[in-house]
């Protein structure tokens, strides 16, 4: 069969950014989904599949791939979600970035444009957590009201998506430096299970997007469409349906209700900051756990003084962001750990769960490479002096390992409203609060140790660790819970006191579990998806 030209492919799927509105804002049929990362994208398009009209928010712009910026600071400025934001507590982050705690994309497509694309699934432990470790002083722990057999076929379809490798017949990608020297190590302290994936970027045509090339950039955007986005997959399909209506630069500022106590619309505020209102049969948020908890909290109405859907008290609370840190070995020999895909590559070994290491839960290490500009940003927040110095002359001999591992929820890590400070359309920004849980400590403690002598096994001559990075990673604020006393949501993202009101994305997560999120959201997202179609179809939504 004749090869088509992936270019060709991509233009044909692609329509660009297109006119809106497509449908009236007076419309009480239309969904609305509010954020178009992997969990609002994949819900519009479901939605979109089943015939069902969207009008699908986003508060940034839409970005033509070929204009990412191959800079970190400036793709920085390009895609981050740069509103003021405040941090507390006793986290490092507080101190180092405390204006910055979290790293978010804001233009279509969500964080996945910035996103590296590892994605492992969760374990069967991983969603019993408080049956298997039992009970854990500080932490509110709580076991997921579904097991994992309800996430399989998600998983299957999610991977199929965005095209994870060493999955369903997917080539693996090739090792790159970094992982070669991280491999090795591994090999020569006794892992067995590590590898360059699953990873959503391709190693060889798929699905209307072309092989790397191995440019080393990810986090800047992929300028060639390798990895995988919504932007450059579920969303050109959503607009060729001719079913929805994506309406950029529009930030939702608060849910209403009718006087029946459901969600009728929603109220945005357009690029100009003037503020509009659309009308919907239902809503789903899915504006990544910090901006999800802070529109909940920001919708208080009568009924919901204390935010919508929260009489339970538990928006915003049991935030949890993974448990994290960087360990950087230096070696006499260039790396070059920038030179290809830059997180292709995890050890699965410590993600069992082991009370015996002195801690519950497990952890991954996975690659990690940084631009010059985020490695001296992140090695050592406001380094100094001679050895910070010789440290950033060793950049190219230097190999990089992130750990990413189960934190607890605590009731006390939590978003709330800022009483003083304002972003520019004069809301309350929100405030996140995190302490380490002392076996979040333990943790990370043990992981720098076994890093260590991983590296060492193969001739490291100075290995030093950093602080977590701002969070990426952002979960648990709309907890899941089979009664509405001790969560938000029930087992499908549905909330408990407002019943067309659905949560999409990592809020809704009861426990972290080890594995990076998206691949567990995008799951969900399918499973919820096929709940909303069906109670549609029976006239019950
Ligand atoms: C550097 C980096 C690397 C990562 N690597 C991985 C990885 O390897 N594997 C993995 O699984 N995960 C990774 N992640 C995390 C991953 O990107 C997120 O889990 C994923 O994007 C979450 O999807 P989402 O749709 O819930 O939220 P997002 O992708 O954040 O999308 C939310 C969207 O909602 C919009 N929005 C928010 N509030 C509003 C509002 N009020 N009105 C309108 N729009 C709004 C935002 O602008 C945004 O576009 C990484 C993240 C970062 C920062």
């Amino acid at each position: 069969m004749m090869k088509r030209n992936t270019d060709e492919l991509w233009n044909e799927a692609s329509r660009g950014e297109p006119e809106s509105p497509l449908f009236d804002s007076n419309d009480v049929d239309v969904a609305v989904v509010i954020g178009t990362g992997p969990a609002g994208a994949t819900l519009a398009l479901e939605l979109a599949r089943a015939g069902q009209r969207v009008v699908l928010f986003e508060a940034g712009p839409w970005i033509d791939p070929a204009s990412f910026i191959n800079d970190d600071r400036a793709a920085f400025e390009q895609m981050s979600w740069t509103d003021p934001r405040e941090a507390t507590g006793t986290w490092q982050l507080a101190r180092d970035f405390p204006g910055s705690p979290a790293w978010m994309g804001k233009l279509v497509g969500g964080t996945a444009n910035l996103w590296t694309g590892l994605t492992p699934r969760f374990k069967a432990h991983e969603l019993r957590a408080s049956e298997t470790y039992g009970r854990i002083p500080d932490s509110t722990l709580i076991d997921w009201p579904i097991g994992l057999n309800d996430l399989e076929n998600g998983y299957d379809q999610a991977e199929r998506a965005v095209g994870a490798t060493h999955r369903q017949g997917r080539p693996p990608l090739p090792a790159n430096n970094n992982y070669k020297v991280v491999a090795n190590g591994a090999a020569r302290i006794g892992y067995t299970h590590y590898a360059t994936g699953p990873y959503a970027v391709n190693a060889e045509p798929y699905d209307c997007r072309p092989a790397t090339i191995q440019d080393g950039f990810a986090s800047q955007g992929d300028k060639q469409r390798s990895k995988w986005t919504p932007l450059v997959s579920e969303i050109p399909r959503a607009l060729a349906s001719g079913l929805v209506d994506l309406r950029t630069r529009c930030h939702v500022t608060r849910i209403t209700l009718g006087a029946n106590g459901r969600a009728d619309g929603v109220v945005f505020a357009d690029a100009d900051g003037i503020l509009h209102r659309q009308r919907a049969r239902f809503i789903s948020v899915a504006c990544n756990a910090i901006e999800t908890a802070r529109l909940l909290l920001l919708s208080s109405t009568a009924g919901h003084q204390n935010g919508l859907a929260n009489g339970s008290d538990q928006v915003g609370r049991n935030y949890m962001r993974h448990t994290s840190g960087v360990i950087y070995a230096e070696f006499e020999q260039p790396v070059h750990m920038y030179r290809g895909e830059p997180m292709a590559g995890l050890i699965a070994d410590e993600s069992r769960h082991d009370p015996s290491r002195g801690f519950v839960g497990g952890y991954y290490f996975e690659m990690i490479s940084q631009g010059l500009a985020s490695f001296s940003q992140f090695n050592e927040p406001g380094g100094w002096g001679v050895e910070f110095a010789s440290r950033m002359e060793a950049y190219t001999r230097t190999s990089a390992l992130w750990i990413c591992g189960e934190d607890l929820p605590q009731a006390t890590n939590r978003v709330t409203l800022s009483d003083s400070a304002t972003d520019a359309l004069g809301l309350p920004v929100p405030v996140v609060h995190y302490d380490d849980h002392s076996n979040d400590i333990a943790m990370r403690m043990h992981a720098y140790d076994r890093a260590e002598e991983l590296f060492s096994a193969v001739g490291a001559v100075r290995i030093t660790t950093a602080p977590p990075l701002p969070s990426g990673h952002n979960l648990g604020t709309a907890r899941m819970s089979l009664d509405a006393e001790s969560g938000v949501v029930d087992p499908y993202g549905r909330a408990h006191e407002v019943d067309n009101l659905f949560i999409s994305d990592g809020s809704v997560f009861p426990t972290s579990g080890a594995a990076n999120p998206t691949l567990t959201i995008m799951s969900l997202v399918y499973r919820q998806a096929a709940h909303i179609i069906g109670a549609l179809r029976s006239g019950e939504l």
